[in-house]
C-alpha cells in the first residue's frame, strides 16, 4: 500500500501538529505518547516514508536502519525512567497498528506485566 503523508506522524514530523519532542536527529524522531500505556512511554519514528516495520526493513538503507535502531537505544538509556524497557511495534492493523507511519514504543518505568495475547 502506498505512504499515506497525511497520516498523523507525517504531519508531526512537517511540523504541522504540535507534539512533546524527545528526541531528533536525521534518522529519528522522538516523542512521548499521547495516551500513555506506562510512566515512561516513548515513541521512536523513523524520518522516512515508511509505512510499518516490513517496510522499513525492506525498503530503508543499512545506515538508515542501524541510526534508527542507534537512536531507540540512546533514548531508551537515556529517557527512561527505569534500567529495564520494553520495545513494541505493531506491524498491520491485525497487529494493533493505528497509525501508518513505522514506530516503535519504549514502555518503562514500572513493571511491565505479561504481554496480552
Ligand atoms: P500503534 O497503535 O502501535 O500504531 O501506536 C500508535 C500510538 O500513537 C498510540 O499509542 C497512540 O496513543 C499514539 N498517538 C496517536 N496520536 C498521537 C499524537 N498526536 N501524538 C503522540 N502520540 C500519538
Amino acid at each position: 500500500m502506498a505512504y499515506d503523508h497525511n497520516n498523523v506522524f507525517a504531519k508531526i514530523l512537517r511540523g504541522d501538529l504540535p507534539c512533546k519532542q524527545v528526541y531528533d536527529d536525521v534518522f529519528a524522531f522522538a516523542m512521548h505518547d499521547i495516551a500513555p500505556a506506562a510512566p515512561t512511554h516513548i515513541l521512536v519514528l523513523p524520518k522516512g516514508p515508511y509505512e510499518s516495520f516490513a517496510d522499513f526493513m525492506a525498503g530503508a538503507s543499512k545506515g538508515e536502519v542501524f541510526g534508527f535502531f542507534a537512536a531507540v537505544a540512546k533514548i531508551a538509556a537515556q529517557h527512561n525512567a527505569t534500567p529495564d524497557f520494553r520495545l513494541i511495534t505493531n506491524n498491520g492493523a491485525l497487529a494493533g497498528q493505528t497509525v501508518p507511519h513505522f514506530h516503535v514504543h519504549i514502555l518503562g518505568g514500572a513493571p511491565m506485566g505479561a504481554l496480552l495475547p
